[in-house]
């Protein structure tokens, strides 16, 4: 088994997403403040294109073909039948050891963030938006990070606590991105470099948790897979608290030819429900936007990973995720909430 230093390097990842145009550099496709006045059902403008302007930034891409080749994966045809046939390889993304947790890795909800190879025993992988930059508004990014930080800390103490093991027997690893547009929507408008403005703030971060007795580490920007769009199609809603570590790389039959693709989406995996509630919608926007697919985009799946003894927990999740695509189906989108129940920790 890879040593736990191992797990960042997780670039080896073949995650050969289909069909990548690469049309122009970009920075700012997680657009987020827009996301209230989407939610009103408001077209998406080119108010959420964010700064740093430039004049290449308002190309917006031609999806059509891009479109055409996603939607011929069958997790965008057909979810329920693709877990069916694909469940076991699906299931196999979870950490599913009774193994002590020793490492939890922060990415961004980003599809272009690439996840490991391989699951591993003892790893927790969340996903949220900027790795946190836009978790909490308050008036100060003090304050920001001291709430972020008791937010980790909780999540980590109760880690600790499940496996029997010292808070400091696990290293929080947070990361970052170039180009990240949860980084550019939170310092955008005060920053010439918000990539380096996030990276700043992660450090912050980690001072703040090792106050509380946290084991934290930024370990800078980690690898993505090339693509310069968003070419999503899908949300995975992770909650069984960052055991679903990875995407499954399948056989899917594309323009006639069968080739192995990872499956192609965003990831949310909060430490918080109400957060990934936030980050998942957002992922539509971003799809239903500008940056993507913008009027294109005929449909959209959630699949959200459950826990069966939780059924409360689900069902207010599955309740405020489906009050809140309401405005994107009243525009024609096709919406679809998926459940699946995460797999059991062995025993
Ligand atoms: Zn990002």
């Amino acid at each position: 088994m890879a040593s736990p230093d191992q797990h960042n390097s997780i670039e080896s990842s073949p995650q050969s997403n289909i069909g990548t145009p690469q049309l122009f550099p970009r920075r700012d496709f997680l657009a987020y403040g827009a996301m209230v006045t989407l939610l009103d059902g408001t077209a998406a403008s080119d108010t959420e294109c964010l700064s740093p302007p430039s004049p290449s930034m308002h190309n917006h891409p031609d999806m059509t073909a891009e479109l055409k080749t996603q939607i011929q994966h069958g997790f965008n045809k057909n979810p329920e039948k693709w877990l069916e046939e694909h469940g076991k390889e699906f299931d196999a993304c979870f950490d599913c050891s009774n193994d002590p947790v020793t490492e939890v890795v922060v990415l961004c909800i980003d599809e272009r963030m690439l996840t490991a190879v391989q699951t591993k025993s003892g790893v927790r992988v969340l996903r949220m938006a900027g790795s946190g930059v836009l978790f909490s508004k308050q008036p100060t990014e003090d304050l920001e990070i001291e709430v972020l930080a008791d937010s980790y800390a909780r999540y980590i103490r109760e880690l600790a606590k499940q496996s029997g093991q010292p808070v400091d027997s696990i290293t929080l690893k947070i990361t970052s991105h170039k180009t990240c547009g949860a980084a550019g929507e939170k310092f955008g408008e005060t920053s010439d470099d918000p990539d380096e403005s996030a990276r700043v703030y992660q450090k912050k971060l980690v001072a703040a948790l090792k106050k509380r007795g946290i084991r934290a580490e930024f370990t800078n920007d980690v690898p993505m897979n090339g693509k310069t769009v968003h070419n999503t199609l899908g949300t995975i809603f992770d909650l069984s608290g960052g055991r679903f570590q990875r995407l499954p790389m399948t056989k899917e039959t594309i323009d006639g030819k069968e080739r192995p693709v990872s499956l192609n989406t965003f990831v949310v995996s909060p430490t918080e429900d109400g957060k990934g509630v936030e980050d998942a919608l957002l992922s539509l926007k971003i799809a239903s936007g500008s940056h993507s697919y913008g009027e294109q985009l005929p449909q959209y799946t959630f699949l959200a990973l459950m826990n069966s003894d939780e059924p409360e927990r689900s069902a207010k999740i599955i309740r405020e995720l489906t009050a809140g695509v309401r405005p994107y189906e009243a525009k024609g989108i096709k919406v679809k909430i998926v459940t699946r129940e995460a797999p059991a920790v062995k025993k």
